[in-house]
């Protein structure tokens, strides 16, 4: 009997740990018109419909005044025997998801996309902005291994944290080394768009231009064989967005992960 895999889709409308301009909350509705815009249909690349071959459900957004409530809605939702797809939102988001998760379930990697590491002890004064998420995760032990790709924007700071943490960091410059990577945990995927070159993703907050292709990251995710227990898709700014071509890019990366996700837990 072919096993359905429940994937619950989470929309956290917060940008408020944003550093340099704020636009993310308005993400998640703007992910969900473009999805349900009628211009694509619900099949994968991997061979599904995603919203006929899970069991695909849209929670809505948590609501969510201070950072610290995320910590509480995300315990009310989550379970660790369903999947998770999360649509921030600033970066921010992420620490609260994997400590939640790291509740329930632990022996997890983490596989990161992004322009910077978001590895700063703190930011401006503050721990929990949205770039300090891995920093924080990584404090705390909440995974086995920490993979950063597309990273072009390293500090001195940030270089001293990767030595520390033990970040295993995939630059733009080195971009090659991703086909070496040996994969065999369960993975929890952060998505931060900025990661992409600004020429397929314009609607973020931090342009930095010389990034990733999103037919690359397409093939290398397509060709991950492990559980996905959860994935976030965050730093989409649609103010800043031209055409909604980054929302569309979202879009994609979302149905693609739920593709990944069915195949995976069928094979698994
Ligand atoms: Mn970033
Ligand atoms: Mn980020």
């Amino acid at each position: 009997m072919l096993k359905w895999p429940i994937i619950n889709l989470v929309g956290i409308p917060y940008d408020l740990k944003s550093s340099y301009m704020r636009g993310a909350a308005a993400a998640p509705s703007d992910i969900r018109n473009t999805i349900s815009d009628g211009s694509s249909n619900d099949w994968t690349e991997t061979g599904f419909d995603y919203t006929t071959d899970a069991e695909f459900k849209d929670l809505g957004d948590l609501q969510i005044q201070e950072y610290e409530d995320l910590f509480s809605q995300l315990a009310a939702v989550y379970h660790p025997d369903e999947s998770f797809l999360f649509l921030g939102g600033d970066h921010s988001i992420t620490y609260p998801i994997v400590k939640t998760i790291h509740q329930h379930k632990q022996g997890f990697d983490i596989l990161h996309f992004d322009a910077h590491t978001d590895l700063y002890h703190d930011y401006e004064g503050d721990p929990y902005s949205h770039a300090c998420p891995f920093a924080r995760i990584m404090d705390e032990g909440l995974c086995e291994r920490l993979i950063q790709v597309g990273i072009r924007t390293v500090t001195k700071h940030q270089r001293e944290q990767i030595e520390k943490f033990g970040v295993e960091v995939i630059t733009m410059r080195d971009l090659d080394r991703i086909h070496q990577l040996e994969l065999v945990r369960p993975l929890y995927i952060s998505i931060d768009l900025d990661g992409f070159d600004p020429a397929y993703a314009p609607g973020v907050s931090h342009h930095e231009p010389g990034g990733l292709v999103p037919r690359d990251v397409i093939n290398f995710l397509i060709g991950l064989q492990q559980e996905i227990i959860a994935a976030d898709i965050v730093e989409l700014n649609p103010r800043r967005d031209h055409e909604r071509m980054t929302s569309a890019l979202a879009s994609k990366l979302l149905k693609e992960l739920c593709g990944i996700m069915i195949r995976n837990h069928r094979n698994i």
